[in-house]
């Protein structure tokens, strides 16, 4: 049988009363972007997300207080052992998190080969980052993006399983490939504010990025009118960034 006329049989089995229902495609569908397609963009113009990969580490503070400091919002890509355990950061995620910005997920522990990972292999790199961060922030992410942007293999099958919405870039700060915060702020002057809205790949695991390319950023997206906003938000999904989920009583990796 068809999906969708299984769907729709099923539902009218439950629903069994004459008032009509609804499209049963769009009564499952998940409200925001769709998951498992990737996403390299803003949806609309006039916005900023700048997007932070592999923390939390040593500087997560320090960049949480200096976006919160310029009216701005960030989204954080977190893994769960890459630059240290995630729960040395708790406070951190959760004074990111309590200020507005987005945290979302990076993978466990951001193993090269992600894009040729099994299904199951994929599945346990995502779901013990969430168990974590429920842990930590008490929700787990409906977003992330790939290690290496790796969306190759089952990297999209297995998102859209998982409901997560896939981001990767479309400026490359380069901050990763030894580029100094000057250099980065070429690649931002070059792009340009027109368009619809940047969402960048930068490290908050350098300190160039942090204490200069940032500030330039939050003054870059002022002087072009460029409102600096999560992820979730420039995607038209303010509400979207999460869902509840399972915590344990872990602490340590
Ligand atoms: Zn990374």
């Amino acid at each position: 049988m068809h999906f969708t006329s299984l769907l729709t049989a099923s539902l009218l089995a439950i629903n069994s009363s004459a008032r009509p229902i609804a499209d049963p495609i769009e009564m499952i569908r998940q409200a925001g972007p769709e998951a498992g397609k990737v996403i390299t963009k803003c949806s609309a113009p006039g916005q900023i997300a700048l997007a932070y990969d592999d923390g939390p580490y040593q500087y997560t503070q320090k960049l949480v207080d200096t976006l919160t400091a310029g009216g701005a919002k960030g989204t954080f890509f977190v893994t769960g052992t890459l630059y240290g355990c995630i729960y040395g950061q708790k406070a951190a995620l959760q004074a990111a998190y309590a200020a507005g910005h987005q945290i979302a997920s990076h993978s466990w522990s951001h193993p090269q080969n992600f894009g040729s990972l099994s299904t199951a292999d994929l599945t346990s790199q995502m779901t013990r980052l969430e168990t974590a961060l429920v842990n930590i922030i008490g929700k787990k992410p409906t977003y992330m993006r790939p290690p290496y942007l790796a969306t190759g293999g089952s990297v999209l099958s297995t998102m859209k399983t998982l409901g997560y919405r896939v981001i990767t870039n479309d400026i490359d700060a380069g901050d990763w490939n030894n580029k100094s915060p000057q250099q980065s702020q070429q690649e931002f002057t070059r792009a340009g504010a027109s368009g619809n809205g940047h969402i960048p790949l930068m490290h908050e695991t350098y300190a160039g990025t942090v204490n200069t390319l940032t500030p330039w950023l939050i003054n870059w997206a002022k002087t072009n009118n460029l409102k600096l906003v999560t992820v979730a938000e420039c995607l038209g999904d303010p509400d979207g960034a999460y869902v509840n989920g399972t915590g344990n009583s872990q602490s340590s990796c």
